[in-house]
């Protein structure tokens, strides 16, 4: 059946977070892969100070050694905003329209998805997969809660079944990572061991440190 779930984000740094959630889902859906797909240019928020090049290149770095984790460069060597409706239509030509396409979301960005390019068609591409995350607030737009009634898929076997059209909300241990902390930490002078790969922290130039602080507020506490 070879499912493959795509990932999307800024990844300004990638970090445990990203890397678990991807591994648990892989698993638990029984995803032949997982693709990372690094975001060009996000069109819901100011494109990252970090170049798109080396916001790939730490991914590259924190997905050698997991097969079963893919980079996927297309979002970069594309032109434009980079709409995650044009990804999926991409993987989807690709994959051919038997194969399940599984959309991972973090519940930040599955909340915020009723602004998405042409959401609702997302769900002629594929299916969706909400998962929780720490700190963040659970309710979707009620625009968005009324499109998902009656699509929910009763389990993962049920999800995979079909090619695309169900949703499931994943219930995957939370790592408190994200992003913005790593960047405030290191705004602060701080450790950032633990939170991202070693093999990205060691490739960190202080060019790579000013390019993903220079917005950022120290870490207070
Ligand atoms: P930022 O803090 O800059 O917003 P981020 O840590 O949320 O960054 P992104 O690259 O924006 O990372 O996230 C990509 C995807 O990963 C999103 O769907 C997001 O919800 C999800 N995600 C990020 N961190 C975690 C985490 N610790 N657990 C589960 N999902 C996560």
């Amino acid at each position: 059946m070879n499912a493959v779930g795509i990932f999307g984000g800024t990844f300004a740094p990638i970090h445990h977070g990203h890397i678990r959630l991807a591994l648990e889902l892989r698993e638990r859906l029984g995803l032949q892969q997982v693709r990372f797909v690094p975001s060009a240019r996000p069109p819901h928020r100011a494109a990252p100070e970090v170049p798109p090049q080396r916001r790939l290149d730490w991914v590259r770095l924190a997905l050698a050694g997991e097969p079963g984790l893919v980079v996927d460069d297309r979002e970069i060597r594309r032109n434009g905003p980079s709409y995650t409706y044009d990804t999926l239509a991409a993987v989807r030509r690709e994959s051919g329209a038997g194969t399940p396409l599984v959309l991972l979301l973090g519940d930040d960005a599955a909340n915020q998805l009723h602004t998405w390019h042409r959401w609702r068609e997302l769900f002629d591409l594929a299916h969706l997969v909400f998962v929780e995350r720490p700190y963040e607030p659970p309710a979707p737009a009620p625009e968005l809660a009324a499109f998902l009634r009656g699509r929910r898929a009763a389990s993962a076997q049920a999800l995979l079944r079909s090619p695309a059209g169900a949703w499931l909300a994943a219930n995957v241990p939370p790592l408190a990572i994200s992003s913005t902390r790593i960047r405030q930490l290191l705004k602060a002078g701080r450790s950032i061991r633990g939170l991202v790969p070693d093999a990205v922290i060691q490739t960190l130039t202080t060019e790579d440190v000013r390019a993903l602080t220079h917005d950022e507020d120290p870490a207070q506490d």
